[in-house]
């Protein structure tokens, strides 16, 4: 039974939900795993927190960043609203890197930290909500990912993260970061939870037409594929841990095949070339004006207005759009961006020739879970060179999902597994499967149902 039906079945307490509020504010002082807990009385119903970038209506959506600050949606997302009508009970607004950018959680005014250990870093985009879910037992996030930014931090923090093919949870009241990469997924520490959550909010919807109602049933893969080009220059941990994975897999009775994809690492310039494109445009509406921190001191010279406005972007920000409007600027579009294009669609076609044999399985990260000291050493460059492995997938719209296989250190250690598109339920039957031989357990559990 998944958690959520168990949990729809037991008598709670009456002070359960106040009893963990308390404990959850106390806990949040101390890793910032959320930038708004939840006032409302909630009284019943399986919690669900939403990453900081999905509008819920009345309540502050600031994507981490400050330019937001003092933004109450008017409106729910579709997602947020079919969790409602669901029975789901609205637990709070998760931490994140500002509008998505980042891979380690570390582009936001107050960092979450690691729930397994507060000197290591949860993983980004959607740190607060990997982090959340380690701490609470009858709990789901609900996030997004780009390039990634479910599998990492879902990595980093132990728990099971899903993005599903690009299209098929409704991204209306998303606040876009890149429109054709960006998608709502779902993070659990039981894939059956994520399984049954993603049947209620998946599916068309009126207000996003690129999301539709598909599904391909090709359940059945035993074939498990392993691409050289991704699992070479690992870190040599992360290397010797993966591979006895791959082993146990073997013994559950998997075929492991490898196979070579030289092309593959054109992935990383093609996604951030994408990307920040897509975002220089996406940020250019915050100008203070209509969009964004009001400035209402209208004498100010139009310069002065609109760089005063664009002050209260981080500086990773900054950064994509400075280089955002660079490769989109008409003298070198056919240099990058139209290259990138290209480039995308290569890979799709390549990878699914692949796909048609088997799932494609690596680790999450090259790198072991860093600590904040850590990150501080890596250019801009070298982090989103960190991305190799999960940026193929997010590029191509294939459905993936990253989940626990190991400890190292005393943190968790997670693989990925890719899929083509629409065969979204097969991965996480996979991972089901997978849960059963592996006996994991959270250090946290909050709660008066532990
Ligand atoms: N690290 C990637 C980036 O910064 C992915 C982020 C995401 O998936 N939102 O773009």
């Amino acid at each position: 039974m998944n958690s959520i039906e168990e949990f729809n079945k037991k008598q709670r307490p009456g002070d359960y939900y106040i009893k963990l509020n308390s404990e959850l504010v106390k806990l949040n002082e101390k890793l910032n795993i959320f930038n708004t807990i939840s006032q409302e009385n909630i009284s019943s119903g399986f919690l669900f927190s939403v990453k900081d970038n999905i509008c819920v209506k009345n309540v502050e959506t600031t994507a981490s960043s400050k330019i937001l600050k003092g933004y109450f949606p008017p409106f729910n997302a579709t997602v947020v609203e079919r969790m409602k009508n669901n029975g789901f009970s609205f637990l709070g607004k998760t931490n994140m890197d500002e509008f998505g950018f980042g891979s380690f959680g570390i582009n936001s005014e107050h960092i979450a930290k690691n729930p397994f250990d507060e000197r290591y870093v949860t993983g980004g985009s959607s740190s607060g909500a990997a982090a959340a879910t380690a701490i609470l037992k009858y709990h789901i996030a609900i996030a997004e990912s780009t390039g990634g930014s479910i599998s990492t931090p879902a990595a980093f923090c132990g728990v099971v993260g899903f993005t599903p093919t690009y299209g098929s949870i409704s991204r209306y009241g998303l606040i876009d970061y890149s429109n054709s990469l960006d998608k709502i997924g779902i993070m659990a520490r039981k894939s059956e939870d994520i399984k049954y959550v993603y049947e209620k909010i998946r599916g068309p919807d009126s207000h996003d037409t690129t999301c539709v109602d598909k599904k391909c049933t090709d359940t059945d893969k035993k074939k498990i594929i392993l691409i050289d080009q991704l699992i070479t220059g690992l870190d040599v941990e992360i290397e010797k841990e993966f591979l006895l994975f791959v082993k146990k897999l073997e013994n559950l009775g998997y075929t492991i095949e490898h196979r070579s994809l030289p092309f593959i690492d054109k992935a990383i310039p093609s996604y951030y070339i994408i990307a920040m494109a897509e975002a220089s445009t996406n940020l250019a509406k915050y100008t203070g004006f209509k969009y964004g921190l009001k400035n209402n001191d209208f004498s100010q010279q139009y310069n002065t207005f609109f760089t005063n406005a664009r002050e209260n972007l981080g500086p990773e920000a900054k950064r994509r759009v400075v280089l955002g409007t660079f490769v989109r600027s008409a003298s070198v579009k056919n240099l990058y961006y139209s290259k990138a294009l290209k480039v995308r669609s290569l890979l799709i076609n390549e990878l699914n020739k692949i796909l048609a044999d088997g799932f494609i399985l690596s680790p999450v990260m090259p790198i072991k879970t860093p600590r904040f000291e850590d990150t501080n050493k890596l250019s801009p460059l070298e982090v989103y060179k960190t991305d190799m492995l999960t940026i193929p997938p997010n590029l191509c719209g294939f459905p993936h999902i990253s989940f626990p296989y190991s400890y190292l250190h005393g943190m968790p250690l997670g693989a990925q597994l890719v899929t083509k598109h629409w065969n979204d339920t097969a991965i996480i039957d996979f991972v089901s499967k997978w849960e059963l031989s592996f006996n994991y357990d959270f250090k946290y559990n909050l709660g008066v149902l532990r």
